[in-house]
């Protein structure tokens, strides 16, 4: 997958969000936390959703920290890491 397909990287508000499909292990934390942000693809593998933006920026954030191997990197719009 291209690393600038909205699959993986997409602008949410004032977040970049961006899902490291390698590190993924398709534990699925963040599909629970976040179910209109993310689905895990024919790959196992995480996935950004068109309807990402109707979470919360607290819904992402959470998402992120949930992930047990730290995948979904969050940044905001001068560049600066939110997490992790
Ligand atoms: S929680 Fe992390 S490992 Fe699990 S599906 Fe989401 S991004 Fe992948």
């Amino acid at each position: 997958m291209d690393a600038n397909d909205p699959k993986v990287v997409r602008k949410i508000r004032n977040w970049t969000m961006r899902i490291d499909r390698d590190l993924c292990i398709g534990a699925a934390t963040c599909i629970a936390l976040a179910p209109k942000a993310w689905a895990l693809d024919d790959e196992a593998k995480a996935i950004i959703l068109d309807t990402s933006a109707e979470e919360t920026d607290n819904a992402l954030l959470e998402a992120a920290k949930g992930c047990p191997v730290m995948a979904i990197f969050i940044t905001d719009e001068t560049g600066k890491q939110i997490y992790p």
